[in-house]
């Protein structure tokens, strides 16, 4: 089977990267699945059953990595390694030992289960991957649509699924229209989810960012796209510690410019935004665009890269690059005081200044007075 996901909105959007994510750590090939209009093409070879074990096996590596603490993950490592020996297949262990917390945290709202018996509730969920994993594209485009896709619900799937969103799928989704932003929820009781949606929505906190008590998801129009940048967007975040949102935003994008030059080729960066989630506070924030195609130049995050100083790349984020000028002006006549020839920094900082000044001109006259 295969089936089409096309980017929706930042919610869908961020469950479907954590969707993925976790598809790739249970050892999918995920990066293949990729395609250069944006949309993915999920293509999985074995039956419902087995991915849903594997979707556990995979939560389960992220989980233990990314949310818990080096303690606990040894106290739950620990208990699958006593399940193993007892013969049990390890996917199988893993998914008890993460199914009484992970059931209530991400399979939420799946459908009509008791979280604390596994066995009797497994084949539920299993019914539920099915559901999930059937190409709707062949179905008639008749009965009730799915909010998020528009592709009519399986007649099983409404009459013994949850087919109806509620915060119980998703708590952020019980928060008020006005506290969501740019979100899908309408506030209304009866909007349809298919168990494709639904199992991507629930996905949701597998593909956004945790840090310091804030939530980080970069959107964009392409799932490629967004895979990329939200991965640099992790790497930059682990290293750099207590920096500004806009920090984050400019380093991100420099780096994808330097890593994926040929990705961000194909797309208009100016589409991409930060959304940052306080509580059920969420917020957007981007740059203007001649920043962006500034730091998506490649020479120019090579050279910010080389330079190494944040101070400069704060500077480019500001719109303040005279600066730069400036600085190289200093270094050059210092070097001349000391009858030194000028530094590599020196040289570094003009190319970067002419590089900008030549990059703003042709995106629509932006250069200042
Ligand atoms: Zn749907």
């Amino acid at each position: 089977m295969s089936l089409v996901l096309v980017p929706g909105n930042w919610l869908y959007n961020a469950g479907v990267i954590g969707f993925l994510r976790v598809m790739e750590a249970t050892g999918e090939n995920v990066e293949g699945w990729f395609r250069d209009d944006g949309t993915v093409e999920v293509e999985f070879a074995a039956d419902p059953e087995h991915h849903a074990f594997r979707w556990f096996d995979g939560l389960y590596e992220r989980f233990t990595r990314e949310n818990l603490s080096p303690e606990k993950a040894k106290i739950w490592e620990e208990g699958v390694q006593r399940c193993m020996e007892a013969g049990t297949p390890k996917e199988r262990c893993r998914t008890l030992a993460i199914w009484g917390t992970l059931f209530n945290v991400y399979a939420r709202g799946l459908f009509n289960a008791d979280s604390r018996y596994f066995d009797r509730t497994w084949p539920d969920f299993v019914r539920f991957v099915s559901w999930a994993m059937q190409d709707r594209t062949t179905y008639r485009k008749e009965g009730i649509p799915c909010g998020f896709c528009s592709r009519s619900l399986l007649e099983e799937e409404r009459e013994k699924g949850k087919p109806f969103l509620t915060s119980e799928h998703i708590k952020l989704l019980g928060a008020s229209p006005a506290k969501m932003p740019n979100s899908f929820w309408n506030n209304r009781s009866d909007l349809a989810v298919c168990s494709t949606c639904t199992w991507m929505i629930l996905s949701y906190p597998a593909g956004i960012l945790e840090g310091r008590g804030i939530r980080y998801f970069l959107n964009a129009p392409s799932f490629k796209l967004m895979w990329v940048l939200n991965r640099v967007m992790r790497s930059a975040f682990s290293r750099q510690g207590e920096r500004t949102l806009r920090e984050l935003f400019g380093t991100t994008l420099m780096e994808s410019a330097l890593r994926h030059q040929l990705i961000l080729h194909h797309w208009s960066m100016m589409n991409v935004e930060i959304v940052t989630i306080r509580g059920d506070q969420v917020d957007f924030y981007t740059l203007p665009a001649d920043r962006v195609a500034v730091l998506t130049n490649p020479r120019v995050a090579s050279l910010l890269k080389s330079l190494g100083n944040t101070k400069y790349l704060s500077w480019v984020l500001d719109g303040r690059e005279e600066r730069l000028l400036d600085r190289a002006q200093q270094l050059i006549r210092d070097s001349l005081k000391n009858e030194k020839s000028p530094p590599q920094e020196a040289q570094d900082l003009l190319e970067l200044y002419t590089l900008i000044q030549e990059i703003k001109i042709p995106t629509g006259g932006l250069i200042n007075g």
